[in-house]
């Protein structure tokens, strides 16, 4: 199908994209970045903006910078240079190892880190990682930039805290060199989105788990933390069945009414899903942190 009509902008900066958003504000205007989920929206007539306004060239909010204590990704960084990135590998490997599995190389050419996160798909990837990293939304409108913590950001399905007079310029990723992180995902066979999606982001002292933050995309309407897999785990041994006994309360404080149940696979399926691939996933943060370079898969 064609898209509706609608006119086009692009902005340069932060400043004229929030410019462009009040002045076209009767059109219904939608940003629009990688357009990898916006797009495919339009065509099939569920979004009809009448104006885009493209952010995509605003350099100011592309790239990746890290400092002492933190790495900053800016909204506009495309897939591919998270994954091309020796800073996040170093520092918040949760991070690349979740986008790599992301899309095909079309798609990680071409989608963004920001695009992902505002866009809420409860299938996507990146929700997962943001959350399991620990990260920091930021968000800027007309009252200057404000800082959402990743646990209050993702509200619903396709809902998150970014108002509709806003910009998600970037995410603040705390650098952890020592947690061990991974990403472990059930594909849909036919679009490739998470069926069911892990990350984990562990610390480990000797046999020791010593920290965790783990998250599951594509069971509830959103990206969730896994808070009774992370409680087991805290003090726990990393062996096998230690690791296994955890990810079996994968599910405990998910209610499986709410969960995501469609022709891709029922919410009884996903619940099983979920705690084989928590289990993969940890298995593959402990490695990681003891370091290995195990895949999850
Ligand atoms: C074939 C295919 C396979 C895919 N496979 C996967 C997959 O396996 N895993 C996965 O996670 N995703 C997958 N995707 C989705 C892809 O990752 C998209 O790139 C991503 O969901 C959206 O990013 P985008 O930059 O393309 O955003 P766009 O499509 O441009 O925008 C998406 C939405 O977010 C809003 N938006 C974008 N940027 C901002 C911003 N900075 N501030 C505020 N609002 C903003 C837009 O207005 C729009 O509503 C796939 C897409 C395709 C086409």
């Amino acid at each position: 199908m064609f898209p509706a009509q609608f006119d086009y902008y692009k902005a340069s900066s932060v400043s004229e994209a929030l410019d462009l958003m009040e002045e076209h504000a009767d059109e219904d205007p939608e940003i629009i970045a990688g357009g990898h989920s916006l797009l495919p929206t339009m065509k099939s007539g569920l979004a009809s903006p009448g104006a885009l306004i493209d952010v995509s060239g605003i350099d100011s909010i592309s790239g990746i910078e890290t400092d002492g204590d933190e790495t900053t990704v800016g909204a506009m960084t495309n897939y591919v240079d998270v994954v091309n990135s020796s800073d996040l590998a170093e520092n918040v490997a949760v991070f690349p190892a979740t986008v790599e599995q992301i899309g095909d190389v079309q798609v990680r050419n071409r989608g963004t880190i920001g695009g992902n996160l505002a866009h809420a798909d409860p299938a996507s990837d990146l929700p997962a990682a943001a959350l399991a990293a620990d990260a920091t939304i930021v968000v800027e409108g007309r009252d200057g930039e404000r800082e959402v913590p990743v646990d209050d950001f993702f509200l619903g399905m396709y809902a998150t805290d970014v108002g509709e007079d806003e910009l998600l310029t970037g995410i603040r990723l705390p650098n952890a060199p020592e947690i061990g992180g991974a990403y472990a995902k059930k594909p849909s066979p036919s679009s490739g989105y998470a069926m069911v999606g892990v990350a984990a982001a562990l610390g480990v002292d000797g046999d020791e788990v010593t920290s965790a933050r783990v998250a599951a995309n594509g069971v509830m309407d959103h990206g969730v933390r896994l808070e009774p897999v992370e409680d087991a785990l805290v003090g726990g041994s990393t062996d096998e069945d230690s690791l296994a006994d955890a990810a079996d309360h994968a599910g405990d404080d998910l209610d499986e009414m709410l969960m995501m149940d469609d022709v891709q696979a029922s919410a009884e399926f996903r619940a099983h899903l979920l705690s084989v691939y928590t289990k993969r996933a940890l298995g593959a943060a402990v490695e990681r942190a003891n370091g290995g370079g195990a895949a999850a898969d």
